[in-house]
């Protein structure tokens, strides 16, 4: 049997790609999410992946939710933190409720699955973790304290634990997507699109295949050396 490899926030967009790209190479992907039960429904259907669903954002959820998928799966080998929101405003209008689910749902949660995994994977001594920031993480993004914040927070946090688990064959990367085409940039007006695209040197938007790819990449048995990394994927639009 293959690798178990948990995707949260994967049965739609970026995470749908990444749990199908993991079955198709030979894991056993649990997919997770929140509350878009009829997205979760179809995605099994369409694929026969287990899915989950969980708050993220609530540790005691995940402590939860990961002791039944280890229990009905296996011991969790992979883990990409993959589930993220947007609640944009500029700063003098953003409430604390805005600013707070941001940071609990796109970097708290890769705490609190992080922190659920993290023993198993020490004591058999291999683990992959791959933590989904942003290029608005790198280069920060207008209206987007709080999701550039949570999404800069994610490289930090994934080069600190990669310093933790690199004795113990646990790798820890990030990778930073540029503007992919899913719902949630779907959701920007048309106008503010066409300017972004505008802005990309390999003029269109990236396709959620193509994060899925890096993933498979980075959880790689042999991608061993690999660690504590951010990997740009963003068509050129940011480089540093
Ligand atoms: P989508 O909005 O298409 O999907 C988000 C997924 O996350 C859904 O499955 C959703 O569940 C799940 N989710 C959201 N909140 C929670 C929560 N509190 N607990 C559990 N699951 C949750 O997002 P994308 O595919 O576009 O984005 C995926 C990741 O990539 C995010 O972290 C995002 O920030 C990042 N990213 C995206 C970019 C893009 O251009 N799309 C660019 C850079 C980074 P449900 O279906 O139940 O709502």
């Amino acid at each position: 049997m293959g690798r178990v490899a948990i995707v949260t926030g994967g049965t739609r967009g970026i995470g749908k790609a990444i749990s199908i790209g993991l079955k198709r190479a030979g894991y056993q992907p649990a997919a997770t999410y929140q509350g878009n039960d009829e997205a979760a429904k179809a995605f099994n259907a369409e694929t026969g992946i287990r899915v989950y669903k969980f708050d993220v954002a609530d540790y005691d959820h995940c402590v939860a939710a990961v002791k039944r998928i280890a229990g009905e799966m296996g011991p969790v080998d992979v883990l990409v933190n993959n589930a993220g929101i947007t609640r944009d405003a500029t700063l003098h209008k953003m409430s604390p409720g805005q600013w707070k689910e941001v940071i609990d749902t796109n970097l708290t949660s890769c705490f609190n699955m992080c922190r659920c995994v993290i023993e198993s994977m020490r004591e058999r001594g291999f683990g992959r973790i791959v933590n989904i920031g942003s290029i608005n993480g790198q280069a920060g993004q207008y209206g987007q304290v709080n999701y550039a914040a949570a999404k800069s927070g994610i490289h930090g946090f994934t080069k600190a634990l990669a310093q933790e688990g690199a004795a113990k064959g646990i790798t820890v990367n990030a990778i930073a997507p540029g503007y992919i085409n899913t719902d949630m940039v779907r959701a920007v007006p048309a106008p503010v699109l066409e300017k972004i695209v505008a802005k990309i040197p390999v003029g269109r938007l990236g396709e959620a295949e193509e994060i899925a790819r890096t993933v498979l990449f980075l959880v790689a048995d042999e991608a061993g050396f690999v660690t504590g990394s951010t990997v740009s994927v963003n068509g050129g639009q940011h480089m540093y």
